[in-house]
């Protein structure tokens, strides 16, 4: 794991225990608050943020936000069962239902220990820390379920997993909400995106998502630089067209 500042206010950690991608924890400091963004793989991969936690920020109160259901961005939850855990609704009601299921086909990434832990706060459009500068809204594309979040002090955008370079995964089917989102990011006045695998990303990256989409959608033929590329996006046409 390796640990960068990307703002005045905002320290990534990095780790690289997953094959194909590297998988980012945001962790932003506030007037009174400290906010969590996604927890990864098991109470293990959150012992260094809860002692950054502990040792430097003591005095605040840790608020901790799921991007989306996925394993590797809420199996650390249970390290924080004291704290406010936001998601979006439909989050908490699918890691309900899928959290074994999850699990079992996931094992193998387990860093340290994994409890069934679910957002304890729970929205639908969006939820606004008018004190701290920060709105989290709905934002579905990716999943059904993701949500992004704005920081209006440092203007950063927080995506999730709505934009990856060098390819997006898609799942959930429906591809113009997925472009409804998108267009939305871009009426945010923000100066960089930060992504749950992929760092500073820019308008020019929405733009090329958003043409990613439309061309998948229509079935167009792809000329792609790797073989990872090819394989994600044979994923997601299969997932899009079956
Ligand atoms: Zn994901």
């Amino acid at each position: 794991m390796k640990n960068e500042k990307i703002s005045k206010n905002c320290d990534v950690f990095i780790y690289n225990e997953l094959k194909e991608y590297t998988t980012n924890i945001f962790l932003i400091e506030k007037k009174s608050k400290i906010f969590l963004i996604d927890t990864f793989c098991g109470s293990e991969s959150m012992i260094p943020i809860k002692k950054i936690l502990a040792d430097k920020y003591n005095s605040k109160e840790v608020i901790v936000i799921n991007t989306h259901f996925h394993w590797d961005h809420v199996w650390g939850n249970s390290s924080f069962k004291k704290n406010i855990i936001i998601s979006h609704k439909l989050c908490r009601e699918i890691l309900n239902e899928h959290w074994e299921e999850q699990f079992k086909k996931n094992e193998n990434y387990i860093l340290g220990s994994v409890e069934k832990s679910l957002p304890n706060l729970t929205f639908k459009g969006s939820i606004n820390f008018p004190d701290e500068g920060i709105e989290i809204f709905y934002s579905p594309g990716h999943t059904v379920d993701s949500i992004s979040i704005f920081d209006y002090d440092e203007k950063i955008l927080y995506v999730g997993d709505n934009l990856e370079k060098p390819i997006i995964y898609v799942e959930h089917k429906d591809i113009d909400t997925y472009i409804q989102t998108l267009n939305a990011y871009l009426g945010y006045k923000f100066t960089k995106i930060m992504a749950g695998h992929t760092l500073n990303l820019t308008e020019k990256d929405i733009y090329e998502t958003i043409k990613y989409l439309n061309d998948l959608k229509n079935g167009n033929k792809f000329e792609f630089e790797s073989k990872y590329m090819r394989k994600i996006h044979q994923q997601n046409y299969r997932f899009i067209h079956k």
